[in-house]
């Protein structure tokens, strides 16, 4: 392994593999990234592949608008399709409140040109038949939104940084982060040491391990989220948008002939556990029987258990540590780190080369914790 780079990523998800990416365009700088297993085997590959313009925060509704111009330059500049499902997503209200903050986050998203539209039940029936409305008060949706393959825009966009003389080290475990007089100096992995003046943490749920190694702390914590796959199932009509039923926090979509679908669980504790629960499965095809009854004839062919890395306002930390010259973070993406991926990369990778970015990070702070206020992301499953 090389004994000196210039920058140093540590994780080869999403978030690890763009930044990769964007720095690689500015050559002549030696990148390492280092990945204890394979590429977008974490987190990234168990993501369900939502892009969305539907959130409260403007910082948010721009980094998907970013990632939705990347994946069209993408494939005109490298050939490579991204295979973006435009099906739309649609937001459903059950609670008066809900239904009263859907209506204000229309108003911020219309400001920022996203062609959201708010209906009400009767019209939500007449679009989607298959869905019952009895106890909805309206539902948002944007015919812009849908979903990709993770681990394909992760492996495209890897493709492309190799070629760029970005050297991936997979199977290399991170096992130190070098400080010497408040700057960084190196990283320690289980394949040796490496001198490097610049590191970025990207290591997705252990993100806070890669910190504390470092002597810092950030409060992202990782809680399971469970996917489950239907055998094929056709009896609905497509194309099926990404349909979130907001209040009881299912969600489902469809996935080749079948239909994929979640649902978070609020008495989830923090942990690493990755199991799929037999017990909450239940739960998931009673909240899928409730909102669009035909699902009930479905049947569950396979499921999945990954991690969402949560901070205290559903933001992810992004950029500079004020603490220690060197250290950067793109880590704490809840549940919308794969549509933002892409868009983060390239604003890190300008804060990291010209020290400054036209995108303002002031949200994504680490320091918004300790000093406040905090206004973070409402929509969140
Ligand atoms: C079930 C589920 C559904 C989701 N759905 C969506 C969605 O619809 N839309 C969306 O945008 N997002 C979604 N997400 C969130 C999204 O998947 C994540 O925010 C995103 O993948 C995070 O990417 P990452 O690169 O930060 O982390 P990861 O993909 O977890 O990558 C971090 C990498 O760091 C490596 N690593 C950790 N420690 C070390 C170490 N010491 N040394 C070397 N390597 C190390 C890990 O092996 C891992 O590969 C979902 C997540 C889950 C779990």
């Amino acid at each position: 392994m090389k004994k000196t780079a210039d920058v140093a990523i540590l994780g080869g998800g999403i978030l690890g593999v763009s930044t990769a990416f964007f720095l690689a365009r500015h050559k002549p700088i030696r990148i390492v990234l280092f990945e204890r297993d394979g590429l977008a085997q974490a987190t990234t590959g168990l993501s369900v592949g939502g892009i969305r313009q539907q959130f409260s925060h403007p910082s948010n509704i721009l980094l998907s608008q970013n990632t939705l111009a990347f994946f069209e330059f993408f494939q005109k500049e490298y050939g490579i399709p991204l295979c973006f499902h435009k099906v739309g997503y649609l937001f459903l209200a059950q609670k008066e409140d809900t239904w009263r903050d859907f209506l204000s986050s229309v108003q911020t998203q219309k400001r920022y040109n996203v062609p959201v539209e708010a209906l009400l039940p009767d019209e939500i029936q007449r679009r989607w038949p298959y869905l019952n409305v009895a106890d909805l008060r309206g539902g948002t949706f944007c015919p812009e939104d849908g979903y990709a393959d993770p681990y394909e825009v992760t492996m495209a966009m890897a493709k492309i940084a190799r070629q760029k003389g970005v050297n991936i080290f997979e199977q290399t475990e991170v096992t130190g982060v070098l400080v010497d007089k408040g700057k960084v100096s190196g990283v320690q992995t289980s394949r040796g040491d490496i001198s490097v003046p610049i590191v970025i943490n990207a290591a997705g749920p252990w993100s806070g391990n890669i910190g504390r190694m470092a002597g810092l702390h950030y409060p992202v914590f990782p809680y399971r989220r469970q996917v489950f796959v239907t055998k094929a199932f056709q009896e609905v009509a497509k194309p099926i948008p990404l349909i979130l039923d907001f209040d009881s926090l299912f969600y489902f979509r469809e996935e080749g002939p079948a239909i994929l679908m979640g649902k978070s669980d609020p008495e989830e504790p923090s942990s690493f556990n990755v199991n799929v629960d037999r017990g909450f499965m239940e739960t998931v095809i009673e909240a899928a029987c409730h909102r669009a009854p035909i699902l009930g004839s479905a049947k569950i062919a396979k499921s999945w258990g990954g991690l969402y890395t949560i901070t205290p306002d559903e933001n992810p930390i992004i950029g500079a540590d004020p603490n220690i010259e060197g250290f950067y973070n793109a880590i704490g993406f809840s549940g919308h780190g794969f549509q933002h991926g892409p868009a983060v990369g390239q604003v890190l990778s300008d804060l990291i080369v010209h020290g400054s970015t036209a995108f303002d990070l002031t949200p994504f702070s680490s320091e918004r914790f300790t000093k406040g206020p905090l206004h973070g992301e409402k929509r969140v499953v």
